[in-house]
């Protein structure tokens, strides 16, 4: 696992993200994405409404900022896409290493890793602290009441997805 200034950023991309938690981490994820395609649609989102995510809208078709979701997201999976993804045990337990970790352990690298834990980086105070709340409640807005489409949407939500 990498330890550099990707540590501490918010906003990551795929490649950002296999060089933070590895390529192991990274082929699990891929394949439980990949699950996540046929569990998620008609649940609509329900894990992010529950953590207050501000990017959240149950008008969008999927989360507009997917390639730059934050580690938090990309780690998170329900109980629906773990059972449905097809992972040996052995991978499973590679999965849940860093969560057991995280909560049960000394606090170490997999804490740096989720240097936010147990705040989630983008629900109210997390989008105030680095300045961008008003902007995507706007944003979000303009799509809901049809003055913006879709993909205008999901390019301008990206565009604050620094750092
Ligand atoms: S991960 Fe689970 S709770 Fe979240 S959208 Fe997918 S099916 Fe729903
Ligand atoms: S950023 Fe994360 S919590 Fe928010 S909509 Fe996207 S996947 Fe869901």
């Amino acid at each position: 696992m990498a330890g550099n200034d990707l540590n501490n950023r918010i906003f990551l991309t795929d490649s950002d993200f296999e060089e933070l938690f590895g390529p192991v981490i990274a082929r699990l994820v891929k394949i439980m994405n990949k699950a996540a395609i046929d569990v998620c649609p008609p649940c609509n989102g329900y894990c992010c409404k529950n953590i207050n995510c501000l990017f959240y809208s149950e008008y969008f078709s999927t989360c507009p900022i997917y390639d730059r979701r934050p580690r938090e997201c990309r780690y998170h999976f329900c109980y629906e896409v773990f059972t449905a993804a097809p992972l040996t045990k052995e991978e499973k337990d590679i999965m849940q290493q860093p969560i057991q970790e995280l909560i049960c352990g000394d606090k170490g690298e997999v804490a740096k890793l989720f240097f936010l834990f147990p705040e989630f980086p983008l629900d109210e105070k997390g989008l105030v602290s680095i300045g961008i709340r008003d902007d995507v409640l706007r944003i979000k807005k303009e799509f809901e009441g049809g003055c913006l489409d879709e993909q205008a949407a999901f390019t301008n939500l990206k565009g604050l997805c620094k750092g």
